[in-house]
């Protein structure tokens, strides 16, 4: 399994440094945040080291099945919290500095949000309003062009 011995999470994993660990499987670990959002902000990561969404690699059906078990342990840890105490969340994932990634291995954010939370929106929504709809359209057509190309090329479904 790749492991960066200089990535903190990597470190977290192999226990060099300690956490909070709340569920743990062969491929998957979940945790607390050690600066959290809310109280039982929980960070889901596969034990292997994928730098990011864009680099899960497709080319074994392993992965695929790891992905998968990454996926629904991210759901499991959100029934979690609301079973536990929350009454919703937000699951956010940041690819990228300009995201506001700051490690750089692959993670999910599991932040409890309750019915008394003074904001339910922690992003603000509407700021990137499209000119006209010709550029609406546009956004559209790339995305959905690239979807179609890359869906071709990894031939997985
Ligand atoms: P990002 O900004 O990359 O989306 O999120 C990284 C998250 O990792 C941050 O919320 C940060 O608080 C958390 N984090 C960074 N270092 C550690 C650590 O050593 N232990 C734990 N438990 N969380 C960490
Ligand atoms: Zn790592």
């Amino acid at each position: 399994m790749r492991h960066e011995p200089d990535c903190i999470f990597c470190k977290i994993i192999s226990g060099e440094i300690s956490a909070m660990t709340v569920y743990e499987s062969d491929h998957v670990l979940a945790f607390l945040d050690v600066n959290p959002i809310q109280k039982g902000h929980t960070l889901v990561i596969p034990k292997a080291h994928w730098q990011s969404i864009l680099d899960i690699p497709v080319a074994e059906c392993i992965d695929i099945e790891r992905t998968e078990e990454l996926m629904y342990i991210v759901r499991i840890a959100a029934k979690a919290v609301c079973m536990a105490f929350a009454d919703g969340v937000n699951i956010l994932q940041a690819t990228g500095a300009c995201a506001g990634q700051t490690v750089d291995h692959l993670h999910f954010h599991i932040v409890p949000r309750c019915e008394s939370d003074e904001s339910p929106h922690i992003w603000e929504s509407g700021a990137g309003k499209y000119l006209d709809d010709e550029e609406r359209d546009d956004y559209a057509n790339r995305i959905s062009n690239a979807m179609e190309q890359i869906i071709k090329e990894e031939d997985l479904i």
